[in-house]
């Protein structure tokens, strides 16, 4: 998807704040942190909602979800964390590349 931010950013055109990063995903931190820590997951294949996942990304999924944890712990949330995956326009979706957030420890620090 030529006009997609995060394909841009998987494909090295825009950087990002790199956490993490395999075969399939990709992690960095949100530009506009809501909270002290506050990552994106992103899978690395152009899919624009959770409601357009099929059965075929159950793996895909799976491997989003339990990726949230280790960068949560990684990231100092040892005492818990949340996690967001707003979907389409009504959901409050902006980008429409599916990611997962994953946030907490208190206020943000400003990355800009
Ligand atoms: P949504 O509302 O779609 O669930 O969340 C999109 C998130 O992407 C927002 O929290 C926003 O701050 C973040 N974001 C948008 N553009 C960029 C960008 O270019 N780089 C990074 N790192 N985050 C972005
Ligand atoms: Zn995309």
């Amino acid at each position: 998807m030529s006009d997609c931010i995060f394909c841009k950013i998987v494909a090295g055109q825009l950087p990002c704040s790199k956490v993490y990063e395999d075969d399939e995903l990709l992690a960095f931190h949100d530009i506009h942190p809501f909270a002290r820590v506050h990552v994106l997951i992103i899978p690395k294949r152009h899919i624009e909602t959770l409601a357009d996942c099929l059965p075929e990304h159950e793996k895909l999924l799976g491997s989003m979800l339990l990726l949230a944890p280790r960068l949560a712990v990684e990231h100092g949330l040892d005492t818990g964390f949340k996690t967001l995956i707003n979907t389409g326009r009504d959901g409050g979706q902006e980008v429409f590349h599916l990611h997962v957030h994953v946030f907490g420890g208190g206020n943000p620090v400003d990355r800009n």
